[in-house]
């Protein structure tokens, strides 16, 4: 059987933009594949950061992906510095892995044209991603079109060490591209992401929502209420895609392009069908928030089930290596 690893990184409460393309596919995954799934946290530690913060945004990402409904009866749900062989096997790929490709990896050559001092682990990065995925002996990884370039640096690395001991061992993992469109921020002008202050909580309350969809930016052309719009243009049509019915979408389109509803109204239908999918999380995120020791007993059976499959993988590849 397949199957499948993802990671998310742990940024505290999920937002519609991580929830759309990433947690709900990992949702519907966990119910005809053997999922395993992971707070990466090591991989939040490149940058500057508050160790206090840290352990709460990866607390409060563990309730929001319960609360999302990633059932750990279905999959293995784990904190990624809770089983040590990630960063043993990520060593171990250092060595195989050539640094130029490292250099070449776009998010790098981004993330590095922005800082003065570039720490070593931005570049080596996508050596643990592989270490992350290889360890499970994962073939099958969800990813985003932005995460292809590190997912085929992943399957180098599987390729070069199998031929530098000459077995057949770690498998080429293969993307299982997300079919949701990058989601963008309210501000109609970058992706949503916590950090551009553009993105909606998932477990933000009726209220919250609708103070920040309210003045969320729209098709430009839409002036005046009598102006038609291009639906395809505006994020808001984006999120009906997402969270309406077939119907009310292709009413969407129907009262844009004839000025039949002006951009309020079109907000406040998208409000009503974000809060038919919301008000179920939210009361489960508040069911785990009042039994936190469920949550702590739900990542150390994970991660007790991710060390079995990660030690022996480490035990073998330790063996074919010569290493005791
Ligand atoms: Fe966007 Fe709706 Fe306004 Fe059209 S009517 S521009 S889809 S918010």
């Amino acid at each position: 059987m397949s199957r499948v690893f993802s990671g998310i990184q742990p940024s505290g409460e999920l937002h519609i933009g991580n929830y759309l393309g990433a947690v709900k596919n990992w949702v519907e995954l966990q119910s005809r594949l053997e999922c395993i799934y992971c707070i990466v946290d090591y991989h939040a530690i490149t940058g500057t950061y508050e160790p206090a913060d840290l352990k709460r945004r990866t607390r409060d990402m563990a309730l929001s992906l319960l609360a999302a409904g990633v059932d750990p009866e279905k999959c293995t749900l784990f904190v990624q510095s809770m089983v040590p062989e990630h960063t043993e096997l990520a060593w171990i790929f250092n060595t195989v892995t050539p640094l130029g490709e490292l250099e070449r990896q776009t998010q790098f050559k981004d993330k590095a044209s922005r800082q003065e001092s570039v720490p070593a682990g931005l570049l080596n990065y996508p050596v643990l991603q592989a270490a992350d995925i290889l360890l499970y002996k994962a073939d099958q990884v969800p990813v985003g079109e932005d995460q292809v370039q590190h997912l085929e640096l992943s399957r180098e690395i599987a390729r070069r060490w199998n031929q530098k001991f000459g077995v057949d061992f770690f498998p080429e993992p293969k993307a299982l591209l997300t079919a949701t469109r990058r989601i963008m921020g309210l501000d109609g002008q970058s992706k949503m992401s916590k950090s551009m202050g553009n993105a909606i909580g998932i477990l933000e309350s009726k209220d919250a929502i609708w103070a920040k969809l309210r003045p969320a930016v729209t098709d430009p052309a839409r002036v005046r209420k009598t102006d038609p719009g291009t639906p395809e243009v505006c994020g808001i049509y984006h999120l009906h895609k997402a969270f309406s019915d077939a119907p009310t979408v292709a009413n969407v389109v129907k009262q844009c392009t004839t000025a039949g509803w002006g951009c309020i109204d079109c907000k406040q239908v998208l409000a009503a069908s974000i809060e038919r999918e919301f008000a179920p999380i939210r009361e489960r995120a508040k069911e785990f928030e009042a039994k936190p020791k469920l949550v702590t007993d739900i990542l150390a059976d994970g991660a007790a089930r991710a060390h079995t499959i990660a030690s022996e993988t480490l035990r073998q590849v330790k063996e074919i290596m010569g290493l005791s």
